[in-house]
């Protein structure tokens, strides 16, 4: 009886939880993701991915932007579009609009979320979207 009031207070304050917090497990994936498509362009991981930046706190936003720019070259078209998407979900946590549906606003089921961090459609819309890119082609 008491462990089912407990269990019950738990879900209740979860819900309450902040966006961030709500959405950790799909960062640290998202995360995951984002260093592993590192990986495979050849940036070595070390502690952690910001780490150039903390070992050169002198380097210009310039030379900065060079060196992503030339890494961005190494990575394959396809990757780099995943890693932006991985940039935007983590972007999109960071400023509490993470979950919401881009086409009706509506928020988008934790499982889908949860099988799919970087979709920015709800399931609805995405199924509308994919029947309208079947009738262009
Ligand atoms: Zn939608």
């Amino acid at each position: 009886m008491l462990g089912t009031l407990c269990r019950k207070v738990t879900v209740d304050m979860a819900a309450e939880k902040h966006l961030e917090e709500k959405y950790d497990e799909i960062r640290k994936d998202l995360e995951k993701q984002k260093a592993a498509l590192l990986a495979e362009a050849g940036m070595i991981i070390g502690t952690g991915l910001n780490q150039d930046k903390l070992n050169f706190p002198d380097m210009t936003d310039q030379a900065a932007a060079e060196a992503d720019n030339n890494f961005t070259l190494r990575l394959k078209e396809r990757e780099q579009k995943l890693l932006k998407k991985i940039d935007e979900a983590l972007e999109r946590i960071a400023n509490g609009t993470f979950g919401m549906c881009e086409s009706c606003g509506e928020e988008i089921s934790y499982k889908r979320l949860h099988a799919r961090p970087v979709t920015t459609l709800c399931i609805e819309c995405k199924t509308k979207q994919e029947e309208e890119e079947k009738l262009r082609e």
